[in-house]
């Protein structure tokens, strides 16, 4: 028996794919590995296992070999554990968030029709104006239950074969699904692992053939196993639990016959009633068929309703209601500016929508007119109205509504809902992309701008108290010179079409800023010395904070630009948290304090020369544009579906 102690060096630790990795290699000898950590120890040879004991990066293991090829296995796997780069192979580029999945246990659409008439409406938080009425289509997930516990010992043999059909048909599902959202084959293989060890597959036969039914002993071994990735303190691992739920749920709906309904089967314009919808949901539904969305979480500015409206979807959110009241409906209306949803409308609630929806069809045709106009209002002032963008998919929508421009690109959502992160060539490609798509006009590039409540693969993040107030933005990045680092040298690269700009977001003080200004030159340095083109990008900040708009005339001596995020800033000031919907009525971007802060940032960058844009929510409001103006910000910048109206009521000042 040969045993060693090692620091494991694998970076994010032995999490999924690098678990999986190291299995197989384990696996090609005969010896037994254990693996210890602490007090707890695993079968090396087991991936499920080795996940479960959450090695991270640095921790101190030992690795136990017994067995004739003792010695050259502990030498291979020592080798693979002092390699950060082990068992993690860069992701395909694609499209924004599709690159992959977490196997979300996928919800069942239901429509148990209720008596029709609601006159009167429930009111939510308005999310993304517009009006909607038809037919509503339910995505909850339903909770699966098998039609029975037990068997008898005949049946045992049938419900074996009954296990290995379904579950075989469950992992060529998924390997067609992954293949189709052009995903990694090591991704489909690392959840293909899970579900065939012998903590999954193996321990439902095992129930089986101890007489439960093969759907009952799916869900629970799926419910036990989710639990124990549950329990975890990685932050990543804990979230492989989703993918045992949806394993675990498509081999049991298989069992009972039955079939989940998902968004990318909307085959005609519903409106979609949830609990909440992710970036996913929204990259695989057919979203043209969305022609309404009501949710019973979110707020005005969480990141669902940025998507409304970025697709020009009207949405209400954080409504009251219970799911089971929402699964009955069959029919909805809703108007996203008020907020108000009418499940199953009376006749003549349906009469006054159709009248509606089609006066405001018509306004939108009329406001077509605006599309190549350059904004100018009555006193000479010219504003750029730019656009809001998450992903290369909402290029076109830009690009119709005639966006002057990317005021912001959210780069977060190319690092969400994924496995591992985009290196430096797949984000220079996609800035790249996007800068060639609305060349010789700007595009903003805003670092990565996550924190603990939008955990990121590769990025652990503490368990903060206030994630808001947290290591989010540019204090992470700052932390983390191995994510930030590839991001910048992508943006220098993509900046040799000299229309590309990067903004810096969560500000507080001019040493952050300067530190980010060195990061930059050493980037810019190390291109050079590699033979590699790049371009001076503007540098901008987003004033988002209280601390960077009470200084904002320093910082404006630092920067090429500001862009006022009021969206946060009006959280900070009025100590309001965005995404309480019971808190929406105090959460108010035209309250004086915020109204005082913009005007001191405006008079900053006045006195410094430099421009300011807005590119919170509350630039594409009609009531705030003048304000906004009149305090001497020349960009807004929003949603695509926004844009016209912008431009419109510009021109009209
Ligand atoms: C903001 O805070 O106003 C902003 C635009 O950024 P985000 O909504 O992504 O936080
Ligand atoms: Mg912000």
């Amino acid at each position: 028996m040969l045993e060693t102690e090692i620091v494991v060096k694998v970076s994010e630790g032995l999490h999924a794919r690098p678990a999986t990795q190291f299995a197989k290699l384990a696996k090609e000898f005969s010896c037994s590995l254990q693996i210890f950590r602490g007090t707890t120890s695993a079968d090396a040879k087991s991936a499920v296992k080795l996940m479960l004991l959450g090695i991270k990066q640095d921790d101190q293991i030992l690795l136990r070999a017994d067995g004739s090829d003792e010695s050259v296995a502990l030498n291979r796997l020592l080798a693979f554990l002092s390699e950060p780069s082990a068992g993690v192979q860069p992701a395909k580029p694609a499209q924004a968030q599709e690159a992959s999945a977490p196997l979300d246990g996928s919800p069942t659409g239901s429509a148990e029709p209720v008596a029709p008439g609601a006159v009167q409406p429930v009111r939510g938080v308005p999310a993304s104006e517009g009006l909607a009425c038809g037919e509503a289509f339910v995505y909850l997930p339903e909770a699966l239950r098998a039609t029975r516990q037990f068997i008898e010992p005949h049946e045992v043999a049938t419900e074996l074969d009954r296990f290995g059909v379904a579950f075989a048909g469950s992992i060529a599902a998924l390997d067609q699904q992954f293949k189709t959202m052009g995903c990694h084959e090591d991704i489909v293989e690392a959840l293909a692992d899970v579900a065939q060890s012998d903590e999954f597959s193996g321990a439902v036969k095992q129930r089986i053939a101890s007489g439960w039914d093969a759907a009952a002993a799916t869900l629970q071994v799926g419910e036990e196993l989710a639990a124990s990735f549950l329990a975890m303190d990685d932050e990543y691992l804990r979230s492989r639990a989703d993918d045992i739920h949806g394993i675990t749920r498509q081999v049991a709906l298989r069992l009972l016959g039955m079939e989940d309904v998902s968004l990318a089967c909307l085959s005609r314009p519903c409106v979609v009633l949830a609990a909440d919808l992710s970036a996913l949901d929204f990259a695989r539904a057919q979203v043209a068929n969305i022609v309404g969305l009501v949710c019973t979480k979110g707020s005005a500015t969480s990141h669902l309703a940025i998507m409304a409206r970025s697709h020009g979807i009207p949405a209400v959110l954080g409504l009251p209601v219970d799911e089971a009241v929402l699964r009955g409906a069959t029919r909805v209306a809703l108007d996203g500016a008020q907020g108000q949803v009418w499940l199953d409308p009376s006749p003549d609630v349906e009469a006054g929508f159709a009248t509606r929806i089609a006066q405001e069809k018509s306004r939108h045709a009329a406001l077509s007119v605006y599309r190549d106009v350059e904004p100018v209002t009555r006193d000479g002032r010219h504003v750029e109205i730019a656009a809001n963008l998450g992903s290369l998919g909402e290029i076109d929508a830009a690009r119709e509504a005639g966006a002057m421009g990317v005021g912001l690109f959210r780069t977060e959502l190319l690092f969400m809902d994924r496995r591992t992160m985009p290196d430096e060539d797949e984000q220079a490609a996609i800035y790249t992309q996007l800068a060639q798509a609305f060349h010789p006009r700007p595009v903003v590039i805003r670092t990565l701008d996550v924190g603990g409540d939008k955990p990121v693969p590769g990025i652990v993040f503490p368990e903060e108290d206030n994630p808001f107030l947290g290591w989010r933005g540019v204090r992470m990045c700052l932390d983390r010179p191995d994510v930030f680092m590839p991001q910048l040298r992508a943006v220098l690269r993509a900046a040799t079409l000299g229309n590309v700009q990067v903004m810096i977001p969560m500000i507080d003080d001019v040493d952050e800023v300067r530190r980010v200004k060195t990061l930059i030159a050493t980037c810019a340095e190390a291109l050079t010395r590699e033979g590699i083109a790049w371009g001076q990008p503007k540098l901008g900040i987003m004033v988002e904070t209280p601390a960077a708009a009470l200084t904002a005339d320093l910082l404006a001596q630092e920067v090429d630009f500001f862009s006022i995020g009021t969206n946060d800033l009006t959280q900070y000031v009025m100590a309001v948290d965005r995404m309480n919907p019971d808190l929406a009525s105090l959460y108010r971007t035209d309250h004086p304090a915020v109204l005082r802060a913009i005007g001191m940032v405006c008079e900053a960058a006045r006195n410094a020369g430099i421009p300011v844009a807005v590119c919170g929510e509350a630039a594409a409001r009609p009531e705030m544009i003048p304000l906004l103006i009149g305090l001497g910000v020349s960009e807004l910048s929003m949603s695509p579906s926004s844009v016209l109206r912008a431009k419109k009521i510009v021109c009209e000042l």
